[in-house]
Parts: structure tokens; C-alpha cells; sequence
């Protein structure tokens, strides 16, 4: 048993590893100068492919012929459309494996997921939602739609299924989610430290008040630089390589280790915001009555979003550990139950009737 769990576990250090050189390549694969210079979730504010970059009338530099230049055409929906066709595709792409995954209710298939975010929505494209799109939100200063169209699609898709389901962009398409939930899953469980469910609760509201007043500081000062120290998303682009933020990412990253999921449970504004919009959320976690007194799923629960019977939704991140015990007919009571008491009818009807 427990060398079965020491080969799993040198299994998903084996991912991690390959998910980590994997992003490299791909960060290292990026043009010159073609990393992240934007807040995360900034979108393309430039046509695609850009414009004319000469001065309007100025000479060729080293001399030569001076031809007066050709009227560029303005590039029209469908040339935007094609520069950004590989982009929409691999967000269709990766929405259809996270959902997939999720409908299905698959641990391989949720593992595959969080690694895919990582490497796409992460190190790769830098497209993650953030705070900054909150503030645009509050500013009318989202990305141009036309030259985001991937960007709002993710968006378009994060907020519906929000509404529908619950938080599943932080459960399962968020990159730094996927990093936390990546790094729990590799690290050994004697390390990590639980906190108490009194100081859980308590702490949960701390994204709420960092929400809040990220989003009084920018109505008032009109001024969005406030993000990265509030949210290490710009991890995946490092364009931000100040001696405080790197501190500050560091300290987190190592507080990581020791309780899961620290920042999606109890900092993230965006995680905050998100479970605000969840409280309209119309297909809910099913529940038995016999989850009034078991505690099982509440244990289970990684991110402290059940308390007694109910699912707190502004907490859930739709991870699944719960439903599939719901399912579980060997570990969940409700099942346990009716099959003892199918048991028991069985036997009695078995058994002779003693002779009056
Ligand atoms: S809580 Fe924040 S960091 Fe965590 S998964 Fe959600 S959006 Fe991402
Ligand atoms: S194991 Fe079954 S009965 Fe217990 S809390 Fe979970 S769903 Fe409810
Ligand atoms: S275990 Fe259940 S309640 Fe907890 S986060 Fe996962 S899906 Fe939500």
C-alpha cells in the first residue's frame, strides 16, 4: 500500500517536472520581446499584425529611393477573425477537455486539465482572467473586442458557467488554481498544515475585504498598477521582476506548500468575485438526507466549502470530490443504507416462516 502510494506520488513529480520544462520550452519558444508586457487578461489592444510602423512621409533610413507610400486597406472582421482562428480554436479546444472533464466527472481527465491550463491558459498564452478586467469592468476599459476574441471567449464562457454551475474556471481553468491544485497533489500530505475550520471561515472573507478595496482603491484613484500585489498571476509572463514582487510570490509559493490552496481560499479578489456571481448559480451540488449528520464529503471538501448539509457556493470550486462520494455505492451511507436494508429484506424474505 504505501509503496503504491510512494510510486504515485514519484509519478506526479514526474508530471510536474514534465508540465514545468514543458512551459519553459514554451515560454523559451516565444519571439523576442513577444512576452507578457500587458496586465494578465489585458487582451490584444493593437489590430493584429499591427500597422504601419514608418513615419508617415519620412525617409528610408541609409537614403536610397523615396516612393511616396501606398494607402494601406484597413484590415476587415474576417482578416481579424483568421489572425486570431488558432487562437478561438485552442480556447474551444481546452473549454471542451475542461468540461468534458467535468461532466464526466474524471480524475485522469481533471489531472490532464490542470496540466493543460498550466502550459496554455498559464506559461503559454498568459490569458488569465484577472482583477484588471474587474476594474475594466468598473472603467469601460475591457479589451477591444474585435483583436480579443479568444480572450472574450473565455470570459463569455467562464461567466456563463459560473451562473450555471459554480466557480468551475477556478476549479478547473485557472492556471494558478491548476498550479496550487498540481502542487498538492505532488507534495507530500504530512507537510501540509490544516487549518481550523473556525479560522477557515473567518479567513475565507479576506479576498471579500481585498476585493473590495482593490476595487475602492481604482474608482478612486483610476489607477489599475495595483494588481500584481494582489494577485501573482503575472507569474507565468515573470515580467514583473521587482525584488518586492518576487518576494512576495515566493513567500506565497512556500506558504503553498504547507497549506493548499492558500491564496484561491482566502486572497484571491478574482476568486472573491467569482463566488459573488455564484450565488446565482442554478444547478446546484445534490445532496442526501443523510448528509445532515455524515461528515464524510465535508472532510473531503479541500477547500472548506461544506458545512454540515450544505455546499457554501461562493466557496465550492465544482472540484468534484464531493459528487463523486455522492455517487460512491462502497464509501457514501445513503447507498450503504438502502443497500443493508435491500440486504436484510432479502434475507428475511430467504429465510422460512416459523410454522404457527
Ligand atoms: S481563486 Fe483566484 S487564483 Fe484561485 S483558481 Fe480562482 S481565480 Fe484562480
Ligand atoms: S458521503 Fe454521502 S451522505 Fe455523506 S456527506 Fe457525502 S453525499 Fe452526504
Ligand atoms: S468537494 Fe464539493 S463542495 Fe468542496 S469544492 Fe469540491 S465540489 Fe465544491
Amino acid at each position: 500500500m504505501i509503496a503504491r502510494a510512494r510510486t504515485a506520488r514519484w509519478r506526479s513529480v514526474l508530471i510536474l517536472l514534465g508540465v514545468v520544462v514543458m512551459s519553459s520550452w514554451v515560454v523559451a519558444a516565444q519571439p523576442p520581446g513577444g512576452g507578457t508586457t500587458a496586465p494578465p487578461g489585458g487582451g490584444t489592444t493593437a489590430p493584429p499584425g499591427g500597422g504601419t510602423t514608418a513615419p508617415p512621409g519620412g525617409a528610408p533610413p541609409g537614403g536610397g529611393f523615396d516612393f511616396p507610400e501606398e494607402e494601406e486597406e484597413a484590415p476587415s472582421w474576417s482578416d481579424d477573425i483568421r489572425a486570431q482562428a488558432v487562437d478561438i480554436g485552442l480556447v474551444v479546444a481546452f473549454s471542451a477537455l475542461a468540461f468534458t472533464s467535468f461532466f464526466k466527472k474524471s480524475v485522469t481527465l481533471k489531472y490532464v486539465t490542470l496540466i493543460a491550463s498550466v502550459v496554455y491558459i498559464g506559461f503559454w498564452k498568459s490569458t488569465l482572467l484577472s482583477i484588471v478586467n474587474v476594474f475594466g469592468l468598473f472603467g469601460g476599459n475591457l479589451p477591444i473586442f474585435r483583436y480579443s476574441l479568444a480572450w472574450y471567449l473565455l470570459a463569455a464562457i467562464t461567466i456563463v458557467s459560473t451562473i450555471l454551475w459554480g466557480r468551475v474556471y477556478c476549479g478547473r481553468i485557472c492556471a494558478f488554481g491548476a498550479l496550487t491544485q498540481l502542487m498538492d497533489r505532488v507534495l507530500p500530505a504530512k507537510w501540509r498544515f490544516n487549518v481550523p475550520r473556525a479560522i477557515e471561515r473567518r479567513a475565507s472573507l479576506i479576498k471579500y475585504g481585498i476585493l473590495g478595496a482593490t476595487i475602492v482603491y481604482f474608482i478612486i484613484t483610476g489607477n489599475p498598477g495595483i494588481y500584481p500585489y494582489v494577485e501573482p498571476f503575472w507569474l507565468f509572463g515573470l515580467h514583473l521582476r521587482t525584488p518586492v514582487l518576487l518576494t512576495m510570490l515566493a513567500s506565497l509559493l512556500i506558504a503553498t506548500v504547507f497549506i493548499r490552496n492558500l491564496y484561491c481560499r482566502f486572497l484571491c479578489p478574482l476568486g472573491a468575485f467569482l463566488g459573488v456571481l455564484s450565488k446565482l448559480t442554478v444547478f446546484r451540488i445534490k445532496r442526501w438526507s443523510e448528509c445532515k449528520t455524515c461528515k464524510i464529503c465535508e472532510k473531503a471538501c479541500e477547500w472548506g466549502a461544506i458545512r454540515g448539509p450544505q455546499i457554501i457556493m461562493t466557496e465550492c470550486v465544482r472540484c468534484d470530490d464531493c459528487e463523486r462520494l455522492y455517487e460512491d455505492t462502497k464509501k457514501c451511507p445513503h447507498h450503504l443504507i438502502i443497500i443493508r436494508k435491500a440486504d436484510i429484506l432479502a434475507r428475511r424474505a430467504a429465510s422460512p416462516t416459523p410454522a404457527s
